[in-house]
């Protein structure tokens, strides 16, 4: 549970982190928003004033003139219209239809307001809206009130448009009261532009926490990676410390007992079983004791020109004694003459660890392929088994130190998870590689590639 509070509590402050910046941004365009509409609001009404007081227009007059000829082409019959060319009934909201369209087309209110909005620096595409809320048709002393909306105040018939101003007109053949909107068609990317500092700015303040999460995350799952390899480090050496612990004990309490010590053979064989145990700790210990050195200095070794191909043969050959019959160990070494510089010791550790791993991780008929060959400029030694085979995701870290795959059960195979970091070292003090292809279930090939000429 605790290890899932970290990354919980992470992204659960990440989400936090964005919906207030998002939040933030939303107020600050809100704010934004309003201001502009405020501001083009009062520049459009600066600019009627203006208009009217240096040129007594309003923008309406040429619409205004031929609405009033309009007007004069309908009568008013019993209170039904009729228009005087064709004599044909029309409807009331095909009239007020008609009216907006004329004023609408006809106004020259929107090309002065961008003239003004240009000249006090504001841009803007201006779209013109009207809004009549009073339309009577006058004929002498006859009055026809076509349409009449009661509404004091001025909403806008759309959303976002900015009320520029209220107009009452009164002609011979018509009285109209009518509100005047315009819309800003590119509100949207002018608040844009004005908010793209604060847009760049939280982005990259996002993605700066998300990089140094990311990183810390990362770091604390290494520092755990590496804590759990102490662990089973320890767990697996305690293992391994106590099998020959605890024989040389019980050997040494079976020396104790009195039909024991008239027995010599026995003697002997508990002797040998102390000895062998003495240096199987011994080796262990040693084992971890030169990790350490090669922790704090550099990797020393002892190098000489040998020539490789009898070398490895003679390693296999060695190994191969130590093993039953069930165990196969083949070899195609094609290296004649091949020399090259290396420390006899560990190249000797190197080539055992892989053979005794391709045994170890093995199951029932085990078969070992040992080739090796030059391709001119490297000898290349590969060590192949059937054996049980390695991940994808566990080929990453095979070569770390203290990696071991978790089989379920931790002590089934005896290891401290040192012996392929020590090939991995030993390979690169000879200034080689090591590559590894496996595959789950079918088996493992080591190879090793040593460069022949050697900085
Ligand atoms: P150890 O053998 O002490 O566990 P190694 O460093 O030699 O440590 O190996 C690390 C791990 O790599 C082993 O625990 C084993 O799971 C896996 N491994 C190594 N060689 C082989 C192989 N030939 N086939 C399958 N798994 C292997």
């Amino acid at each position: 549970m605790k290890k899932k509070i970290l990354p919980i509590a992470g992204i659960t402050s990440m989400v936090v982190l964005i919906a207030v910046q998002i939040f933030i941004i939303g107020q600050i365009w809100q704010q934004k928003n309003e201001l502009f509409l405020l501001n083009n609001r009062q520049l459009s009404q600066q600019a009627i004033t203006f208009y009217d007081t240096e040129y007594r227009i309003n923008g309406f007059e040429t619409a205004l003139d031929l609405l009033d000829d309009y007007s004069q082409g309908i009568t008013l019959k019993d209170e039904k219209l009729f228009r005087k060319e064709d004599n044909k009934q029309l409807s009331n909201t095909a009239v007020l239809k008609e009216v907006n369209k004329l004023i609408s087309s006809q106004q020259e209110l929107s090309g002065l307001l961008t003239k003004y909005f240009r000249s006090h620096s504001a841009d803007g595409n201006i779209k013109s809206f009207i809004d009549i809320s009073n339309f009577d048709l006058l004929d002498f002393n006859l009055s026809y009130n076509l349409y009449n909306r009661t509404d004091q105040d001025v909403p806008p018939p759309v959303k976002g448009l900015i009320h520029v101003n209220r107009f009452k007109m009164e002609s011979n053949y018509y009285r109209i009261t009518f509100d005047y909107y315009i819309d800003i068609t590119d509100k949207r990317e002018i608040l844009f532009r004005e908010m793209s500092i604060s847009f760049v700015l939280s982005t990259l303040s996002i993605l700066i926490v998300l990089f140094i999460f990311l990183m810390a995350y990362r770091y604390l799952m290494e520092e755990k990676r590496l804590s759990d390899l102490k662990t089973d480090f320890i767990n697996n050496m305690t293992h391994e410390l106590k099998t020959p612990l605890s024989t040389i004990t019980v050997a040494s309490k079976t020396l104790e007992l009195d039909q024991i010590i008239d027995d010599r053979d026995k003697i002997i064989s508990m002797a040998r079983m102390i000895g062998k145990q003495s240096l199987n700790l011994n080796h262990l210990i040693n084992l971890i004791l030169e990790i350490s050195i090669w922790e704090r200095t550099e990797f020393e070794a002892d190098f000489k020109q040998v020539e490789v191909g009898p070398m490895l043969e003679e390693i296999v050959e060695c190994f191969r004694a130590g093993y039953k019959e069930d165990t196969e160990i083949k070899s195609n070494i094609a290296l004649e003459g091949v020399t090259i510089k290396a420390d006899i010791t560990y190249f000797t550790t190197m080539i055992n660890n892989l053979l005794s791993n391709a045994v170890k991780f093995s199951r029932d008929n085990c078969k070992i392929m040992v080739n090796a060959k030059t391709d001119g400029s490297n000898i290349l030694i590969s060590i192949t088994d059937n054996g049980i085979g390695i991940s994808k995701s566990d080929q990453r870290h095979i070569f770390d130190k203290f990696y071991r795959v978790s089989h379920g059960d931790l002590h089934k195979t005896k290891g401290l998870g040192l012996g392929l970091y020590y090939v991995s070292r030993i390979a690169a003090a000879h200034n080689g590689t090591v590559e590894l292809v496996s595959q789950p279930g079918k088996g493992s090939t080591f190879t090793v590639i040593i460069p022949i000429q050697q900085s």
